[in-house]
């Protein structure tokens, strides 16, 4: 028997997408409930970011306190060659005046807040666990999912809604069914090893550094949690990316790494600002992940169901945008929803604005992302330290890298400072 909730929107995934999503439903007065797969949702994951444009849809929803208790809010960019030299920086979030911060956060501490409040201002009952999406079909004016146990395997009564939203992440089931014949995911040839170190603040203690390129070694290093200990310590979240001969098959945000596999890049990373061995040497865990993105999709609805987050734009993760372009999604369509009682308007009305802003991000993500500059100096100095900067490029060029990625992710300053009315 399939429970039919006509009046309903059926989200699979309780991720960032799904969590956030179900949250401005609500605020809009529509109902909603989460079919989600684990059946404990667990703080997974190490760091993330979540930039200005998408802070504020959070922030509308009343989450500000919550997360500014757990993050750090960032409050400059620099970017390194791999010899430490330092080759630009610039103020981030509310330091860059902004109206809303830059968060970094541990995603466990992200999905917290979202589903803290998911619960309280939702209801517990309203987030289905331990179920599995296999399936979706379009059953006259409904949607349907076909569920199961994910413990145990067994089938679940299918679960019919008014619409069904995919926000089941990278290895999405409703993506593969829409899209059937679309190609295994692009792997540009560099993998990603992931780790959290308790550690005294670097910089500012509240920068994102960027350093290196990849042919030789690249890593990207932010503080998640403030004073974890009292002593003043934080949690740095690093990642170290590097070319590998040998490509991971599958795209598992839980797989542990193994140091030998990349540390001999890094291993004379001593600077007198950082310390990359001791930093990488003392992380309570390491995660591998490989470096992949999907061409975008030519569509993302079909009827009733539709794409939304990482299912709809899986993308590198080389701009810090894959939290705040779902967290857009699920703005876009909360609100197009609330405008228009006519679903299949609302979904069109989604995915003219959503699918060609988020593919442009995809697109760029692989060519230009923000730390291209490093490669622009790496090749403009023969990969050699310089004496000054400015014989290499000037400050000016560097600005227009930066500003030109965030206009065409949609966090450029003067636009959210006037939808912010300053
Ligand atoms: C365990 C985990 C760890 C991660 N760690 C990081 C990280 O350290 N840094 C980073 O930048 N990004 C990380 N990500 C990805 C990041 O959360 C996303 O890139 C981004 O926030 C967009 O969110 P999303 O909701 O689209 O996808 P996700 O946050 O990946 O959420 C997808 C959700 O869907 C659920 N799901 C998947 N398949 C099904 C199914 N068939 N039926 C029901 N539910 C399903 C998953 O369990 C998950 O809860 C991680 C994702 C996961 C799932």
């Amino acid at each position: 028997m399939s429970e039919s909730r006509a009046n309903e929107v059926a989200i699979v995934g309780a991720g960032i997408a799904g969590l956030a999503f179900g949250l401005l439903l609500h605020a809009r007065g529509i109902p909603c409930r989460i079919y989600e797969r684990v059946d404990k949702i667990e703080p997974l994951g190490v760091g993330i970011n979540v930039l200005p444009h998408a802070a504020r849809v959070l922030d509308d929803l009343g989450l500000g306190a919550d997360l500014e208790a757990r993050a750090i809010l960032a409050r400059e960019s620099a970017f390194f060659n791999r010899f430490g030299q330092l080759i630009y920086k610039e103020p981030l979030g509310r330091d860059a005046g902004y109206p809303s911060p830059q968060y970094s956060i541990h995603r466990g501490d992200l999905q917290r807040v979202l589903l803290d409040a998911f619960i309280d201002r939702v209801g517990g009952d309203r987030l289905i666990l331990d179920a599995a999406c296999i399936g979706a079909e379009q059953t006259g004016d409904e949607a349907t999912l076909r569920l199961q146990r994910t413990s145990t395997g067994e089938p679940l009564p299918p679960a019919s809604a008014a619409l069904a939203v995919a926000c089941d992440g990278v290895n999405s089931v409703i993506r593969k069914q829409l899209h059937p014949h679309e190609g295994k995911p692009n792997y540009i040839g560099f993998n990603m090893w992931r780790g959290v170190t308790r550690h005294p603040p670097i910089l500012t203690g509240a920068t994102m550094i960027r350093v290196g390129w990849l042919e030789t070694g690249k890593m990207v290093i932010y503080p998640i949690r403030d004073d974890i200990d009292g002593d003043g310590n934080q949690l740095i979240n690093w990642v170290a990316e590097l070319a590998v001969a040998e490509q991971l098959d599958e795209r598992d945000w839980n797989r542990e790494g193994r140091l030998a596999d990349f540390m001999p890049a890094f291993e004379d990373w001593h600077f007198d600002w950082l310390d990359a061995p001791t930093l990488i040497r003392s992380a309570d865990r390491i995660l591998e992940f490989p470096m992949v993105d999907q061409d975008p999709l030519p569509f993302w609805t079909k009827g009733r169901i539709t794409l939304m987050g990482d299912a709809a734009h899986p993308m590198v993760p080389r701009g810090s945008n894959g939290a705040g372009q779902a967290i857009l999604d699920a703005e876009c369509l909360a609100d197009e929803l609330a405008r228009s009682a006519d679903h299949a308007s609302a979904l069109k009305a989604y995915e003219d604005k959503r699918l060609e802003a988020t593919s442009r991000v995809v697109l760029t993500n692989r060519v230009a992302p923000p730390d291209i500059l490093i490669k622009e100096i790496v090749d403009r100095t023969g990969d050699k330290p310089f004496d000054n900067i400015d014989d290499v490029i000037s400050e000016a060029e560097l600005a227009e890298i930066q500003r030109r990625y965030k206009e065409i992710s949609g966090y450029d300053l003067e636009t959210l400072r006037a939808r912010a009315g300053l």
